[in-house]
């Protein structure tokens, strides 16, 4: 069983001034919404949703599906919106087989295990250039040991289901196994006559993500169609969600200034990141703070900013900081430090005490 402490760690000091936040924006929590199955409904009636309340999430879409666009089934070019937007598409491999009962094969074996997992990613790369594919989930979320070492050759991570509301378990913010990121599937009662029916299941899952948010974890929902209430039952399918309950989650996020919403990939990204970063070459003196913010990452991928407060003088009012990722061109000290993003590998950043009161030239 996972350790774990009572309360989130909030952060990880890199040194005697430098702390590293354990979520991005200093959040207590990070929670991901995930869509299976590159499901028509979903650009039709996820996209608009997320767009209107500012929710970014992943897409874990079928290549093979994709091509054909039949029935459900959205196509690449309805698609391309969705990524296009800034949202995670990611693989939910070629065809949908059960990989367990597929030889391991290669990239280049259609039908193999590694050709469902690898063959998926480039597809998803070639057809929108400019994003990378960076994580899966596996079809019916079933997985096992070899199949895991595959899909850990081409992504940072793959997602599970194996959330248990009973005993449950979110993803702690260092997981020990990136390919098994753990999820929750909300289930709706059998029979769907009015949207008030459906509320139960909305509360635990608000009370579910508020267990991530005390232990300072990271939440991930797994979803399947999206229709509107007036059509789940004629749609069937499986866990179908309304339109109505997504908005109520999406609003309620919202509200909650305690959780880091973003994409498994950019979760994936900030917590590997976060666990491998170092400061070097540290220097105060006078009116400056320099450090570099290093790690031994590809940076090619690893270039996802990090959240870092900074510890500053006493007398220290307004910062300004140079070097690091979207700070404008002061910023106000709180506490005794000044909060600001930055991404590894770019070089030094650099402090500076600016008067109160003069103007920033
Ligand atoms: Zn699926």
């Amino acid at each position: 069983m996972p350790v774990r402490s009572s309360a989130p760690q909030t952060g990880r000091k890199l040194n005697d001034c430098v702390t590293v936040k354990t979520w991005h924006g200093g959040r207590t929590s990070a929670l991901s919404l995930t869509f299976d199955d590159s499901s028509r409904d979903h650009v039709r009636h996820v996209k608009p949703i997320l767009d209107r309340f500012g929710c970014t999430a992943t897409f874990y879409v079928i290549t093979a599906a994709l091509d054909t666009a039949e029935d459900r089934n959205a196509g690449w070019e309805e698609f391309a919106s969705v990524a296009a937007d800034g949202h995670e598409i990611g693989s939910h491999t070629v065809t949908h087989a059960r990989l367990r009962g597929l030889p391991q094969g290669g990239s280049g074996q259609p039908n193999t295990c590694e050709w469902e997992i690898a063959f998926s990613k480039s597809e998803i790369e070639r057809r929108y250039p400019g994003v990378r594919c960076l994580t899966m989930s596996y079809p019916f979320a079933d997985s096992d040991a070899d199949i895991e070492t595959i899909a850990r050759r081409h992504y940072l991570s793959a997602r599970v289901g194996d959330f248990f509301p009973d005993n449950p378990i979110w993803n702690s913010a260092s997981p020990t196994d990136w390919m098994r990121i753990v999820s929750f599937i909300p289930r709706f009662p059998p029979r769907r006559t009015t949207p008030e029916g459906d509320l139960p299941e909305l509360e635990r899952t608000k009370k579910l993500i508020g267990l991530a948010i005390e232990r300072g974890e990271w939440a991930v929902i797994m979803i399947h169609s999206v229709v509107p209430f007036e059509l789940v039952e004629s749609y069937g399918g499986y866990e179908t969600m309304s339109t109505e309950w997504l908005e109520a989650l999406c609003g309620w996020i919202r509200t909650r200034g305690d959780i880091w919403l973003d994409t498994v990939a950019h979760v994936t990204l900030y917590a590997r990141e976060r666990d491998a970063v170092r400061v070097e070459g540290f220097t105060a003196a006078g009116d400056k703070i320099e450090f570099a913010l290093v790690d031994d990452l590809d940076t090619t991928i690893f270039n996802h900013p990090l959240t870092l407060e900074v510890n500053v003088p006493g007398d220290w009012r307004r910062v300004r900081v140079l070097g690091a990722a979207s700070v404008p061109e002061a910023i106000d000290v709180t506490d005794g430090h000044v909060r600001f993003d930055a991404v590894p590998a770019q070089g030094r950043v650099r402090l500076e005490k600016r008067t109160q009161g003069r103007p920033i030239l």
